[in-house]
């Protein structure tokens, strides 16, 4: 945790531009961003990702995620906004401090989807409906 870029940047000891900021929450604009205006919301507290991070924290901050959002879509003009969370190595995740991404979208970015690149096989999907349901029991 000592280690982690972004408790550095809560603590004051990394620089970062911030637009947001309250008592349980920091936004700030990434440093390398997919379209200018790209933001990373995230707990003041430390939490690695989605699985260890409180329901009460991920509570308060998903009005923040709204809030900025509509602000980032108004304040730079965009024509839409992705909401991003990446979660272990493989899903990309590169900091381990809980972190959601706003990306702003311009009509013609150029950034696509994956969108249907695996489909089903036949009884798969129900298959793999109640997997998932078997967890929620
Ligand atoms: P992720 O792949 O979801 O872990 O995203 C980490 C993000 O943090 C990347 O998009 C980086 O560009 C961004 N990032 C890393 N270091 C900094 C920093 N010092 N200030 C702002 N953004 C950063
Ligand atoms: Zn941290």
């Amino acid at each position: 945790m000592n280690d982690c870029i972004f408790c550095k940047i809560i603590a004051g000891e990394i620089p970062a531009e911030k637009i947001y900021e309250d008592e349980q929450t920091l936004a700030f604009l990434d440093l390398h961003p997919v379209n200018i205006g790209h933001t990373l919301v995230m707990p003041k507290v430390h939490f690695e990702n989605l699985y260890d991070t409180p329901d009460e924290v991920l509570a308060h901050i998903a009005p923040v995620i709204k809030k900025l959002a509509v602000a980032i879509k108004k304040a730079l003009k965009a024509d839409g906004i992705n909401i991003e969370m990446n979660n272990d190595s493989v899903a990309g995740q590169l900091v381990f401090h809980t972190h959601i991404h706003i990306v702003p979208r311009i009509e013609g970015d150029g950034f696509t989807h994956w969108r249907g690149a695996r489909p089903y096989n036949e009884g798969e999907m129900a298959v793999t409906r109640e997997k998932i349901q078997e967890e929620l029991r």
